[in-house]
C-alpha cells in the first residue's frame, strides 16, 4: 500500500469527475480512516489530505487525540448513539448522520457551540439504512429548526451496496433535488447548501449529481 500514490490517484480522479460534470465549484474529499491506524492516517495527512472521517465514536476519538495538532477538519460520518453524544460532539466539525429528532435534541443539550450537521436521508427506502424518509421531513424540520446548536448544512445519503449505475444515478439525483428544494425554504439554522454523498465505488456518480463532500476510504488504503 502506497498511501501517497493512492492520494494522488484519488484526487486526480475526483478532479476528472468534476471536469466531466462541468463543475467549477468545489468538492471536499474526506479520507475515511476507519480501516487503518494513526500511522497510516498521518501518512495521508502528510500527503496533503485535510479532512478526516470516522464512522465510530471510539475510533474518531483515537484519531482525534493523536492528530488534533494537525489543523484538520474532523467528520463523524456514522450513526451516533445518544448516550455517546457528550463524549464526542464538541470535537466534531461536521456530523453526517443526524437521523432522529431525539438525537438532535441531545446534541442541542451537549454542544458548546453550533455543530455543522447533515440530515441523513434514506432515499432508496432500504430497511437496513439509517436516515429520514423524504416524506417525513415536513414534520421533522420544524422540530429541529429552533435548535440553535445545530446548523443543518445539507443532506447525506448512502446508496445500497448492490445498486446498479442506473439506481445510483436515480438516488443521487433525487437527493440533489431534495437539497435544492430545502435550500429554497430558507429555514432558520438550516442553510442546506451541501451534499454528502459518494464513497469509493460511486463518487463519480455522486459528483455528477452535485455532491460537495465525498467520503472515501477503500481507495486510499489498497
Ligand atoms: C466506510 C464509510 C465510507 C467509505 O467507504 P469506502 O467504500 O471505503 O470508500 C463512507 N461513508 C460511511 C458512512 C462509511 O461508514
Amino acid at each position: 500500500m502506497n498511501v501517497k500514490e493512492n492520494k494522488e490517484r484519488v484526487f486526480s480522479q475526483v478532479a476528472h469527475a468534476m471536469e466531466q460534470a462541468s463543475r467549477t465549484d468545489s468538492v471536499q474529499v474526506i479520507a475515511v480512516t476507519k480501516y487503518v491506524g494513526v500511522d497510516q492516517a498521518l501518512a495521508l495527512v502528510r500527503a496533503g489530505v485535510g479532512h478526516i472521517g470516522e464512522n465510530r465514536v471510539d475510533k474518531f476519538l483515537e484519531k482525534y487525540q493523536a492528530l488534533k495538532e494537525e489543523r484538520l477538519t474532523w467528520h463523524l460520518i456514522g450513526s451516533l448513539q445518544r448516550r455517546k453524544v457528550k463524549d464526542v460532539i464538541n470535537f466534531v466539525d461536521y456530523f453526517h448522520a443526524l437521523d432522529s429528532v431525539k438525537l438532535a435534541q441531545e446534541i442541542q443539550k451537549r454542544a458548546t457551540h453550533p455543530i455543522k450537521c447533515f440530515l441523513q436521508v434514506n432515499i432508496s427506502g432500504e430497511e437496513s439504512k439509517h436516515g429520514f424518509a423524504p416524506e417525513e421531513l415536513d414534520a421533522v424540520l420544524p422540530e429541529i429548526e429552533n435548535l440553535d446548536k445545530l446548523q443543518i448544512v445539507g443532506l447525506m445519503t448512502m446508496a445500497p451496496f448492490e445498486a446498479s449505475q442506473d439506481e445510483l444515478q436515480k438516488i443521487f439525483a433525487a437527493t440533489h433535488q431534495l437539497q435544492t428544494e430545502l435550500q429554497k425554504k430558507q429555514l432558520k439554522n438550516m442553510p442546506f447548501t451541501e451534499l454528502s454523498m459518494g464513497m469509493s465505488r460511486d463518487y463519480d456518480v455522486a459528483i455528477a449529481n452535485g455532491s460537495t463532500f465525498v467520503r472515501i476510504g477503500t481507495s486510499f488504503f489498497k
